[in-house]
């Protein structure tokens, strides 16, 4: 074995709350496990402010520091954290091989994969020219810049609906584009986006040109699909709440995927079509999609992965 090959047998691939609670379980089953932080250390919490619905904090929490908790919880006990992405992986035959970017080669007994998902773009050339120069997928890392500003989010869900009013708090006025004439997101949410004075539906709706120039966007133009006719949004910053894809990019063809590109677990349980291999939090779930569901499904993932490995 050559100094970058390591045996292991616990592999934990991505570091949400999901990742973070399967670390804490395993590392206390005394599966010694290493946790591959991946692109965004910490996970989609990270890009959040308050966490209000995790339930233990009465006042809410801040997104990031609920995960540096999360990630201390896992190493007190022994887990590895690494910072670097596993690049490939080969679940053909056991023990499995990960690939790191730090170089290191794992054969593992069992894996437990946590990447989590990832922010969706509209897919407009114009989108992608102004992304960091006024267009972005986090309003509440990127809203501070338009304090006193006009902007406009897009999206019916409930991230949408909880940026628009947290961005509302910081801007002038903020428009709310939306494909329908109904919000998807929860009804609690929707009474927020509704009784908050300086936010403006546009309904039926969707972007087709974000304008601007060298300094950045200065408008956005928006298509009201009924009617056809195109408005223009004199705004200075866009954002895009549009939903999430799957982080399985590298697991294609080692572990069934649905349609969609989300892992399949057998139901009632995190395991794979692959023995040894165990999906959970939102790589495998576009239903609930909570921090408190990656974090329970964590813990059946390492509940599953120790009794495997003892079976
Ligand atoms: P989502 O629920 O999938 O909503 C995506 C929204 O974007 C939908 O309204 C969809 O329109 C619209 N959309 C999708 N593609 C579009 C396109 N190409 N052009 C225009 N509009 C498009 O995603 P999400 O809001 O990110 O929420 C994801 C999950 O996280 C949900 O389960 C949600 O409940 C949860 N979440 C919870 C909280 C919380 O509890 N505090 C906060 C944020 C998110 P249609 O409605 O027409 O499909």
């Amino acid at each position: 074995m050559s100094e970058t090959t390591e045996n292991r047998r616990c592999l934990i691939i991505g570091s949400g709350p999901a990742g973070y609670t399967a670390a804490i379980y395993a590392a206390r089953a005394d599966l010694k496990p290493i946790v591959y932080q991946g692109l965004q250390p910490g996970g989609q919490l990270t890009i959040t402010t308050e966490v209000d619905n995790f339930p233990g904090y009465p006042e809410g929490v801040q997104g990031p520091l609920m995960m540096e908790d999360l990630k201390k919880q896992a190493e007190r006990f022994g887990t590895d954290v690494r910072f670097g992405i596993v690049t490939s992986v080969d679940f053909s035959s056991r023990p499995f091989t990960a690939v790191a970017d730090d170089g290191k080669t794992i054969l593992t007994e069992t894996v437990i994969i946590a990447t989590g998902a990832t922010a969706k773009w509209l897919g407009l050339e114009s989108e992608n020219k102004f992304r960091g120069m006024g267009v972005s997928g986090c309003a509440t890392c990127d809203g501070f810049f338009y304090r006193g500003q006009d902007v406009a989010i897009v999206g019916g869900g409930d991230s949408a609906a909880e940026e628009a009013t947290y961005l509302a708090k910081l801007c002038r006025k903020v428009y709310l584009i939306h494909r329908r004439d109904n919000l998807r997101a929860c009804k609690a949410m929707q009474h927020k986006v509704f009784t908050t004075p300086n936010i403006e539906m546009v309904w039926d709706s969707v972007p087709v040109e974000v304008l601007g120039d060298t300094s950045g966007v200065n408008g956005l133009m928006v298509k009201n699909l009924k009617s056809g006719q195109e408005r223009k949004l004199d705004i200075t910053g866009f954002f895009v709440a549009i939903g999430h894809t799957p982080n399985s990019e590298i697991f294609k063809g080692q572990v069934e995927l649905d349609e969609q590109g989300y892992i399949k677990t057998i139901r009632g349980s995190t395991k794979t079509n692959v023995e040894g291999v165990f999906a959970f939090g939102d790589v495998q779930d576009h239903y609930y999609r909570q921090a408190i569901t990656a974090a329970g499904t964590g813990c059946m993932a390492a509940i599953e992965a120790e009794r495997f490995l003892g079976s």
